[in-house]
């Protein structure tokens, strides 16, 4: 904020200096002064150089106390034009009634139109901004996500938007069925997309290809900051939003919020992505929501500011029903899974770091077990490549691996299932397949990282195994499918913590807790009221 402020004094100073040479340049050429007039004449000319001066320090003075907030510098320097340009009025007639002097009246018209077009339109400009205020009950919102495709990030973000549809809109970079969800619980949502070259710039992206996206990401921020103004806090979502929309918020005069739903560290981004995303971070946010303490500690080991997160799980509707027999029946039919098979379950976009790979390999060990693979490649040719490289490794398996593809009603494959498999490589930022299983009382088998690890309590609400470790996995596999007791038990026990911890109501209002305190900053206890400054995990291993 400071900086903020500093950047904008020097760039107005620059301007002042430019402004002032093309005001005071006409009359020191066309007009003879001395700093102690005696003539009339010689008084009045003088007067209209001060007065010019004057004039465009106080126009000068008035956007720099304004600065932060275009509307209200737009609004005063309308007005501020007004007064001016009656002031240049009288003077010229003041001038015009010394002898030898003639009226100029197209200084005159031009100085009343000038006149009447500033003070009116500074008051439009002032009653718009008020009925605007007036009519709002809470913060405004502006979200921001790169993506029109449905990953765990932009799942949350619905459930987050649907509780305030009324008082947000959604800006996204890149059309699909993101979109249409949003649009079906009532926020507004425009698409802006994202040119070539910067949309093809993922997490891994190095400089060659950052700076080939430059021009279109520019672009879109001019059109991000423009959207900007009407909204009292924007909610950047995802990476790409926060590089996007963190300097538009600064220069729209808005606070930022950024969600963090990634682990910022080698493996998930490049180390140039790393630091655009801290420097944004750290200079753009207020605030930074993380979705678990793994994702909050990687940010402040890369140099992100602490006191700018606050950690808040992702949240989840409890189901009151779950699918029935008959339903679950007929999916497995559908799927070509035999009716007594015991069958593990997969649930999420097919990527490397995902992990499916690992258990197809470890299914190799768990003779007679089906896997179902719940989920598409969704954002990256990569992850399209490696989806094929599993098709090819499921070959292996004669019939016991099955696609499923992208399904929006997740309920009955989990339903449907014995076991609930999370085997992410990297660690995982938190991990809402798990919570999904906990939620459909499945035991769950995750890997033991990241906010993955901070979910389950090991052998207490699930089993942990270490990341990319085939025949651990298999080993929890087979302990699970021949104890059914203690699967049953840690399945138990696992739902009753996911009910107690991950409710929806409760993190709704931890979000919207933050928004507020980011919207009017000058009430702190409403946040470390509502979100304790440290909170330990529920449930750490
Ligand atoms: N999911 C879905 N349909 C699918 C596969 C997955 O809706 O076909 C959901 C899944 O239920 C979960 C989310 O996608 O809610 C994935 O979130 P997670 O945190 O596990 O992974 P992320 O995509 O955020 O890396």
């Amino acid at each position: 904020m400071i900086t903020m402020k500093r950047n904008a004094r020097i760039t107005l100073l620059l301007l002042l200096i430019a402004g002032l040479w093309l005001a005071l340049k006409p009359t020191l050429g066309n007009r003879r002064f001395t700093f102690l007039p005696f003539r009339l004449s010689e008084y009045i000319d003088f007067m209209d150089f001060w007065l010019n001066l004057g004039s465009f320090a106080l126009l000068g003075l008035t956007v720099w106390l304004a600065f932060g907030a275009l509307e209200k510098a737009f609004s005063r320097m309308w007005m501020m034009t007004g007064f001016i340009t009656l002031l240049n009025i009288t003077l010229e007639l003041v001038q015009s009634s010394i002898p030898g002097r003639e009226m100029d009246f197209a200084d005159v018209w031009a100085g009343l139109l000038g006149c009447v077009l500033g003070i009116f339109g500074g008051i439009v400009l002032q009653l718009l901004s008020i009925r605007k205020k007036t009519g709002r009950t809470s913060p405004q919102v502006l979200f921001l996500d790169q993506t029109g495709r449905l990953g765990g990030a932009e799942l949350m973000l619905l459930d987050i938007a649907a509780a305030r549809a009324a008082d947000s809109e959604a800006l996204l970079f890149q059309d699909g069925e993101f979109r249409t969800a949003l649009e079906n619980i009532g926020v507004k949502t425009t698409v802006l997309a994202l040119g070539e070259d910067a949309s093809t710039v993922d997490k891994q992206a190095g400089l060659k290809r950052v700076l080939r996206s430059i021009p279109g990401i520019l672009q879109l921020m001019l059109q991000v900051v423009q959207a900007a103004r009407s909204f009292d806090v924007v909610y950047a979502n995802t990476a790409k939003a926060l590089i996007i929309g963190g300097p538009a918020a600064r220069l729209a005069g808005r606070p930022l919020i950024f969600h963090l739903h990634d682990i910022i560290a080698d493996g998930h981004f490049s180390m140039l992505n790393q630091q655009a995303l801290i420097l944004c971070a750290n200079h753009c946010a207020q605030s930074v929501i993380a979705n678990s303490e793994a994702t909050k500690d990687a940010f402040i080991a890369c140099g992100g500011r602490a006191e700018l997160c606050v950690v808040v799980p992702n949240g989840f509707r409890i189901p009151t029903e779950r699918s029935s027999t008959e339903e679950t029946k007929s999916l497995r039919t559908s799927l070509g899974i035999p009716s007594a098979a015991w069958t593990v379950l997969m649930a999420g976009r097919l990527a490397h770091w995902k992990g499916q790979h690992v258990l197809l390999e470890a299914l190799k060990a768990v003779p007679n077990a089906h896997a179902v693979l719940l989920g598409d490649a969704l954002f990256t040719d990569e992850d399209r490549k490696y989806a094929q490289q599993l098709h090819t490794q499921a070959e292996e398996l004669s019939g016991r691996v099955h696609f499923a593809g992208f399904q929006s009603k997740t309920m009955p494959y989990f339903d449907m299932a014995d076991v609930v498999v999370h085997a992410s490589v990297y660690p995982e930022p938190f991990g809402r397949v798990i919570v999904e299983g906990m939620l459909a009382c499945k035991p769950v088998i995750a890997s033991r990282a990241g906010g993955a690890a901070e979910i389950i309590s090991h052998e207490q609400t699930g089993l942990l195994v270490n990341p990319g470790r085939p025949t651990e996995l298999a080993d929890a596999l087979l302990r699970l499918q021949h104890d059914s007791e203690f699967a049953s038990i840690i399945a138990h026990q696992a739902l009753q913590t996911a009910r107690a911890t991950y409710a929806l109501s409760a993190v709704q209002e931890k979000i919207e807790a933050v928004i507020h305190q980011i919207a009017s900053p000058q009430e702190p206890e409403v946040l470390s009221s509502i979100i304790p400054p440290k909170k330990s995990p529920p449930c750490a291993a």
